[in-house]
């Protein structure tokens, strides 16, 4: 299913699979065992908790794709390091504060390349992605979901 859903992309499982009339949520975790801290390097397996982030993907056979992605937190081994706690990535899946999957983020780059302004912004609502124009802010349409921690 993963090699399906999210090729190119190692060390995630997907959980379950909730399809609806307009949407298709993927329950994804990672099956690493352990991630690495941002800023000293060292490998942690100790969680310090866990919390759900969900990006948007690229839509698929008319459906909008949500993932909803369990991100754990680690504890950072290393008592000198001043970062006590640090959120796992998923390079190829998400970066840090993005509320799209990076495959979403380039072909939304594309499309913003290929059609500038208005046009730009009807594509990306084909995609269930709002764009405002000048702030560089960007939202999700439909649900709008609560902040999530970094
Ligand atoms: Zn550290």
């Amino acid at each position: 299913m993963e090699g399906l859903l999210l090729p190119s992309i190692a060390d995630v499982s997907v959980q379950s699979l909730d399809v609806s009339h307009e949407a298709i949520r993927v329950n994804v975790c990672s099956t690493s065992a352990g991630a690495a801290c941002p800023d000293c390097g060292s490998e942690s397996t100790r969680v310090h908790s866990s919390y759900l982030r969900f990006p948007a993907d690229v839509p698929t056979g008319g459906r909008l794709v949500v993932l909803q992605l369990r991100v754990r937190r680690f504890f950072c081994p290393q008592s000198s390091c001043a970062r006590q706690t640090f959120a796992e990535q998923l390079p190829g899946l998400t970066r840090r504060y993005s509320r799209w999957t990076e495959r979403l983020r380039s072909t939304l780059a594309a499309v913003g390349l290929a059609l500038a302004g208005r046009a730009g912004a009807r594509m990306a609502r084909a995609f269930g992605v709002s764009i405002s124009r000048g702030s560089g802010t960007t939202s999700v349409t439909r649900r709008r979901r609560p902040a999530e921690p970094g």
